[in-house]
């Protein structure tokens, strides 16, 4: 997997394309814990001795396109209810069901661990993009912050944090430019 931090970063970068408004950052954090949240596998396997290739295992339901819509729809309605200003309960559906199934994406663009079950619970078949140049995180927070965690940011940091951070300046960019020329066409108008 890449690091909690990396999958939370393409989320915000996603809300960033999908969502503004004054609660943007509310709902960008959202997004953020959606996307960190399949990664709870983990803890539940440490718990309950689940091994890792059992469908309840890490990268195994918790990974899945059908956990991505729950989780999505839930959170939606949540932040649909208690948000002042919305943009609308299936918008949020849609962004958080993004947000976390980008979770499972990312997984499967790296070089290690098992692959990921995108079907479950229809299927435990462990599936990998033809495309993985992702150095795996290890699970371990002393390896993690050691020498081979060094090398994991910096793949991570090529990879997902900087296109992220392209795609959410650009977003951020065009969503002022548009709210600019809507703020100067009523004055276009009355000229
Ligand atoms: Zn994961």
């Amino acid at each position: 997997m890449p690091s909690a931090f990396s999958h939370a970063i393409a989320a915000v970068a996603i809300g960033g394309v999908a969502v503004g408004g004054r609660s943007r950052a509310i709902i960008w954090g959202l997004g953020a814990l959606c996307a960190v949240a399949p990664d709870l596998d983990v803890v539940t396997s440490f718990l309950f001795r689940i091994p890792y290739t059992h469908m309840l295992g890490h990268r195994g339901l918790s990974h899945s396109l059908v956990v991505a819509v729950v989780l999505g729809m839930l959170v939606a309605a949540v932040a649909h209810r208690t948000l002042a200003e919305s943009p609308g309960a299936a918008n949020l559906w849609v962004l958080f069901s993004v947000a976390t199934s980008s979770h499972g994406l990312l997984d499967a663009m790296t070089n290690g661990g098992l692959g990921v079950a995108f079907f479950a619970p229809f299927s435990n078949t462990r599936y990998f993009l033809p495309w993985r140049p992702i150095l795996v995180s290890p699970i371990s927070l002393h390896i993690f912050f050691g020498y081979r965690g060094l090398w994991v940011m910096w793949s991570e940091l090529g990879w997902i944090w900087l296109p992220a951070a392209v795609v959410f300046l650009a977003a951020l960019a065009l969503r002022r430019r548009v709210s600019r020329k809507a703020v100067e066409t009523p004055g276009d108008r009355s000229s």
